[in-house]
């Protein structure tokens, strides 16, 4: 499955950078151009947004895999009511 997504220089336009198509081809995991140390700073930062702050007895002391796959229902929940039209709830 081919991911495309739309150049961010020209939305869609078509430039240089895009070739004139004004689409990019992802070819591989965007994260993998994002240093670890980035990657767990955005981690830490999303669950601090929630309130889950990146302190001893908050998002520190649980287990990598609990905050990672908690960022992963979160967002799948939201998908979901996005699609079902819900409101957004409070976190
Ligand atoms: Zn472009």
């Amino acid at each position: 499955m081919d991911f495309v997504y739309t150049c961010p220089g020209c939305e869609g336009s078509g430039c240089d950078k895009c070739g004139g198509s004004g689409q990019f081809k992802l070819e591989e995991c965007p994260r993998k151009a994002i240093p670890y140390y980035v990657q767990e700073f955005l981690d830490y930062a999303k669950l601090y947004k929630k309130g889950i702050p990146p302190e001893h007895g908050g998002a520190l002391d649980q287990l990598h895999s609990f905050n990672v796959y908690s960022q992963f229902a979160w967002g799948e929940l939201d998908k979901y009511e996005a699609e079902l039209g819900l409101t957004k709830r409070g976190f």
